[in-house]
């Protein structure tokens, strides 16, 4: 792709208040006026740099805010408590009742709870679709569709969108194409690639540490401040706001996401490499065999690779609960959803993080029970930990592809 590098966080300048290197917490949910026509003004939208109440906004979060906005390359950002705070309030912003969404049916477990069963309530529609086909999401679309919803690389599923295709799709229509870059922060930069709004869970790569629980709605300046509008915006009026403090420790974070995402990436390749070779049913967008692997190589900034998620299909729901096990027990990481900590993370999504997805979705999703998500850590000997796992896959009797059709 022929787009800058997404790095203008590093020229972000931000000093605390007597010269500190980091910028100063804000301590307050409410704040002060000298006089009262600027407090109504304030509340009316109109008083640039004044704070009101922290549910609206705080120092502290929109410094967080602005450095998303670089991160991204869009015009400005919200932060929220979750990712789900982040994506309930963009859904419930842009749809009324009646509206129609067309999501790729391999999305994130909340999500698809939110949209399957909770979007009832308000008679908005979902057409779940096979994101991978362009010609297929721009024949859901409805006169009452007011979005296309998916993930740049997908939960668990590891699905490539095409963006510039989709963003096409929805600009020929004026619907925005809303798109949740969780996975691959850095690595794809969804809004450079034509997509309206990006959406993140800071919980996971962002942050890092698997500390924290927060959101960021990235987008223009009007649809950022509109989330904000105290009389109907869906960030002010569903308040799921961001604490201050934690706010603060995200931006700590964020300063070394450039060098955690290419490690994260590395590993992930490595692992993924190695696994293949071995004959096991890898999945990881790297892989030349991977069905999006082309389309990836064309979107992403190949400096951050291709991502800290593989996935590793050990055919049955008994084999991975002995992998992962066996695995958490060699110390090679920990069997926990989540995604993005230091340590390599485990889980069988089937029965946990996309539970919500009705077990014969899932089958055609291809989404089998034996599937485990891994979130790659940053180890520093991955060749050492490579050999440990292989003697993990050969304990519990992993059987290569062509072994086991045989
Ligand atoms: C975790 C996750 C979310 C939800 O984020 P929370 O911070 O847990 O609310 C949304 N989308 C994706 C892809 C995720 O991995």
């Amino acid at each position: 792709m022929d787009y800058n590098a997404p790095d203008s966080i590093q020229d972000l300048q931000y000093f605390g208040e007597y010269g500190g290197v980091n910028p100063s917490i804000s301590d307050s949910s409410t704040y002060t006026f000298l006089n009262a026509k600027t407090m109504f003004d304030t509340f009316e939208g109109n008083t640039e740099g004044c704070y009101l109440y922290s549910r609206h906004s705080s120092p502290s979060n929109l410094y967080l805010g602005e450095a998303l906005a670089a991160l991204e390359g869009t015009e400005s950002a919200n932060v929220t408590a979750s990712g789900m705070g982040a994506i309930t309030a963009v859904i419930l912003q842009l749809c009324s009742s009646g509206d129609h969404i067309v999501s790729s049916r391999t999305i994130y477990g909340g999500t698809y709870a939110f949209m399957k069963n909770f979007l009832k309530r308000f008679d908005i529609s979902v057409s779940f679709v096979d994101i991978t086909k362009p010609d297929v999401v721009a024949s859901a679309i409805r006169p009452n569709t007011r979005m296309i919803y998916c993930e740049s690389v997908s939960n668990p599923l590891l699905e490539v969108a095409d963006i510039p295709e989709l963003s096409r799709i929805g600009k020929s229509k004026d619907i925005p194409l809303v798109v949740d870059n969780t996975f691959t922060p850095l690595s794809i930069a969804p809004a450079r690639l034509g997509a309206d709004i990006v959406i993140h869970s800071l919980t996971k790569f962002i942050n890092g540490t698997s500390d924290t629980v927060a959101g960021a709605v990235c987008g223009s300046t009007e649809f950022c401040l509109a989330l904000k509008d105290v009389n109907d915006g869906a960030g002010m009026l569903l308040g799921s706001t961001l604490d201050s403090l934690r706010a603060a420790s995200i931006l700590k974070n964020m300063r070394t996401l450039h060098l955690r995402i290419q490690k994260h990436s590395d590993n992930a390749a490595y692992l993924a490499r190695e696994f293949e070779a071995l004959g096991l049913r890898v999945v990881y967008p790297g892989l030349p065999s991977h069905p999006g692997h082309e389309l990836m190589k064309k979107q992403h900034m190949a400096h951050f690779g291709y991502g800290g998620i593989l996935t590793l299909d050990v055919q049955t729901l008994e084999k991975a609960n002995a992998l992962m096990e066996l695995m958490q027990k060699e110390n090679l990481g920990y069997l926990a959803v989540s995604l993005g900590f230091y340590k390599t993370l485990f889980s069988a999504p089937g029965a946990s993080t996309s539970s919500e997805i009705p077990e014969a979705e899932q089958i055609a999703m291809g989404l089998g029970e034996g599937l485990i998500r891994f979130s790659i850590g940053l180890d520093n000997n991955i060749e050492r930990t490579f050999k440990t796992m292989k003697a993990c896959i050969e304990a519990i009797g992993i059987m290569p592809v062509h072994e086991v059709s045989k």
